[in-house]
């Protein structure tokens, strides 16, 4: 029972009344933060990614679209301007005064000259305006050709005369004046006769350059014109390409341009890849092409994304953290509030406290249950300890870690003659003081001591004359000790029943003398005494004379009477460090510690003459009798206890034969004195 009461106070199952023995709170807070975060995280991720390909898209569309348009614009310029220059030629061709400007006399090539000063003048993109003749002529203005000169043999003429029926629109050449690059637009005519010549109108290729330049939607965009062999005819930063090819710089990139516009990405070799709209021009087959480097399209579109992306990271962190708020106050809040008061009410804190509220009905109704499940089983609990502590037949005691009384039951107000008020009024030092005051003084270093072992029982002795068995049990909490329960049992009546026995077991039931064993027991330590300490011992050994005669004339009860009063003689004129035994029916033994010779003698001469004219009084008469002493004396040298004894009956013995009632001693040591004292 006190095993389960024990288990019983120990705390080991109750809620415990810090909150940092439970991380509880903390580990819901964070759990729901990371949840709410992961959630939130998992919306961020698919919007984050949603947004940044529409960014990307958005992106790439507005760049593919400023390409497109800066390049259409482009196309279109300079498609019209080819236009206009090869309307110029067509009407040239059907210019009579320019087919038969050879042959028609000075007047018609005067006006053929003049046609085409008028298309000089018309667009100040022509450089020149001519027609070369089958004959080896040249009509043109402000130019005097060499000796040599044969337009025959001339590119833009033979070019024309292989391209009839159509128009030879755009070749390049360079001026033979100059040598500044010009692209022709010329057209063979004819008469009856056949082939008569061809005109042409040259355009400097360099009038274009401004233009490219000027259309422009990002810094590292290019616009450059090549035929449809791949030469480089017109490029906005650098006329020196003009005389090469692209292939040569981007490899394969002819097999790019497929069809009359579109998209294609290039690697340009030490620049990177390049993003690039072309046109075909119906007119000519020439390419236009805008590109753009890739990174300078990305850039800004990788911006906004990191942009979005850090803005969506923290609206989502900031959202978290609002969320955490929120189920906190809500959630958290209400059970560690709970929690609180259940542990108040574990501790008995709660008296008096107005229950918390909780704004949500839900949390309030569970909150309750929890409480009054506490309420019910702290009850139960305190009813089942009441029940053990009373039923008990010893006194309990329950101090916490700091000697503060927890429990106790009226079995140890009983054993300790205190009342429930020296305990209710919390008085524990009053109570602790009184115990310790209470018991004799060689019993005061162990009361209520903890320094002595647990489940140690020891016996208290009481002033009182109670005896208790204490025993100390402690009370543990995950392992710590927090307290302990102290038992008293009321063992007096044991204890004193077994202190009986053992004096019966060590006395003569008649006198109350030591028996013989006991006797025989203490002789041996007293003569290993003396002859340690070189201390003289002398024993003893009395016997009634005619103690027969006692029994035969009076009974066995006057002889019983005879043998008390003997007894009580002997004890009465020794000193109470000698021993007297009775060791058979009328004969006693007595040990003189530190006793000489002579000494023994004159005591024990006294004690037989005492008895010699001493009276006992049975059944009303006087009676009296004589006894017959030898002692034998112990000097220094040690003697064995077989020979103590039988040097003592020696002398007896001698008592006895010399006529009785007188007193023989013997000296263990050296020649025995024989009678050294005789008294009759
Ligand atoms: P002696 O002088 O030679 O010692 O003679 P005695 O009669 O004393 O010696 P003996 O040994 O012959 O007798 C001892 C007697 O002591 C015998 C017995 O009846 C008596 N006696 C021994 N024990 C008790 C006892 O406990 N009570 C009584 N009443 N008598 C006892
Ligand atoms: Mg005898
Ligand atoms: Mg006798």
């Amino acid at each position: 029972m006190i095993n389960h009461l024990t288990q019983l106070l120990s705390r080991r199952s109750a809620p415990p009344d810090r909150d940092s023995s439970y991380a509880g709170g903390q580990t819901i807070r964070r759990e729901m933060f990371l949840i709410g975060l992961f959630c939130l995280a998992a919306i961020a991720i698919v919007v984050v990614s949603m947004q940044s390909m529409g960014i990307y898209r958005a992106g790439m569309d507005s760049a593919r679209e400023r390409i497109t348009g800066a390049n259409r614009q482009i196309s279109s310029y300079i498609e019209a301007h080819l236009e206009g220059l090869a309307a110029a030629v067509r009407i040239m061709a059907a210019t009579p005064d320019v087919v038969h400007g050879d042959t028609g006399g000075e007047e018609s090539r005067e006006r053929a000259r003049t046609y085409f000063r008028f298309v000089e003048l018309s667009n100040p993109n022509v450089k020149y305006c001519y027609a070369g003749y089958e004959g080896g002529e040249l009509l043109i203005n402000g130019y005097t050709p060499p000796e040599d000169y044969d337009p025959r043999i001339r590119p833009w003429y033979a070019a024309a005369v292989r391209a009839w029926p159509d128009m030879k629109i755009g070749l390049p050449y360079r001026d033979i004046v100059d040598g500044e690059w010009l692209v022709a637009i010329s057209s063979a005519f004819f008469d009856k006769s056949g082939l008569r010549g061809v005109v042409s109108v040259d355009s400097a290729l360099s009038r274009m350059d401004g233009m490219l330049n000027s259309i422009k939607s990002f810094t590292s965009q290019s616009n450059y014109v090549i035929n449809s062999d791949g030469l480089l005819l017109i490029h906005n930063e650098k006329t020196g390409f003009l005389d090469q090819n692209l292939e040569t710089i981007v490899p394969g990139a002819m097999d790019l341009f497929t069809g009359d516009a579109g998209y294609v990405e290039y690697l340009l070799p030490g620049v990177g890849t390049r993003m690039a709209y072309f046109t075909r021009l119906k007119i000519n087959d020439w390419i236009i092409v805008s590109a753009v480097d890739r990174d300078e399209v990305m850039t800004p579109i990788r911006r906004r994304i990191a942009l979005t992306v850090t803005a969506t990271a923290l609206v989502t962190l900031l959202l978290g953290l609002l969320q955490l708020k929120t189920y906190e106050s809500r959630f958290v809040e209400p059970f560690l509030t709970l929690k609180r008061r259940i542990a108040d009410i574990t501790s008995g804190k709660e008296a008096g406290r107005k229950p918390p509220s909780f704004s949500n009905a839900e949390l309030a109704s569970i909150a309750d249950s929890i409480e009054g499940m506490t309420q019910s089983s702290l009850r139960r609990k305190a009813a089942e300890l009441r029940l053990i502590l009373e039923t008990t037949s010893d006194g309990l005691l329950v101090l916490d870690d700091r000697d503060r009384i927890t429990h106790y039951n009226q079995r140890f107000l009983e054993l300790w003659g205190l009342r429930d008020k020296h305990v209710g009024e919390g008085l524990e030092g009053f109570v602790i003081g009184h115990i310790r005051g209470s018991v004799l003084p060689e019993s005061a270093g162990g009361v209520l001591e903890t320094r002595h072992q647990d489940h140690n029982s020891q016996l208290v002795y009481l002033k009182t004359g109670i005896i208790l068995e204490q025993t100390a049990r402690p009370l543990l909490e995950d392992g710590n000790v927090t307290g302990r329960l102290w038992s008293f049992k009321d063992v007096t009546i044991k204890i004193m029943a077994e202190e009986k026995l053992r004096l019966l077991a060590a006395t003569d039931e008649l006198t109350g003398l030591w028996n013989r064993r006991c006797f025989m027991g203490r002789a041996e330590a007293e003569i290993s005494q003396a002859t340690r300490l070189r201390q003289p011992l002398c024993l003893v050994l009395l016997d009634a004379d005619h103690f027969k005669r006692i029994n035969d004339t009076h009974g066995h009860a006057a002889g019983d009477a005879a043998l008390k009063y003997l007894a009580n003689t002997l004890t009465s004129r020794l000193r109470s460090s000698d021993t007297v035994g009775r060791i058979g029916g009328e004969e006693f033994a007595i040990l003189l510690p530190n006793t000489g010779l002579e000494t023994a003698h004159t005591v024990l001469e006294k004690i037989r003459a005492v008895i010699e004219h001493g009276r006992f009084t049975h059944g009303g008469k006087e009676l009296t009798f004589t006894v017959s002493i030898g002692i034998a004396a112990m000097q220094g040298s040690r003697v064995s206890i077989d020979e103590f004894f039988s040097i003592a009956d020696a002398a007896c013995y001698r008592a006895k034969a010399l006529g009785r009632n007188r007193t023989v001693v013997l000296s263990c040591d050296g020649p025995r004195t024989d009678e050294t004292a005789c008294t009759q």
